[in-house]
């Protein structure tokens, strides 16, 4: 179920923040780097964050380049 909902969810994450700044007055220009920012985040944790098929635990990589292969709760495999 997590799996489903976190996409979305670091998506929504990510727009009412953009919002958040927007409504805050920032200047165009910092706003227009807020973008990329949020974004470059939002993709990070979706390559980053894995759920666990067996105990449902939400495990983060310690690299941002790699994927955990192993839950580290329960030690099943995790699919890539
Ligand atoms: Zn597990």
């Amino acid at each position: 179920m997590k799996r489903k909902v976190w996409p979305p969810f670091l998506g929504i994450v990510g727009v009412l923040f953009l919002g958040f700044t927007w409504t805050m007055g920032v200047p165009l220009e910092t706003f227009f780097f807020a973008v990329p920012a949020v974004a470059l985040i939002t993709l990070l944790n979706l390559r980053t964050v894995r759920f666990c098929n067996s105990c449902g635990a939400t495990l983060r990589s310690q690299n941002a380049f790699s994927k955990p292969a192993y839950c580290s709760k329960c030690g099943a495999k995790l699919e890539q």
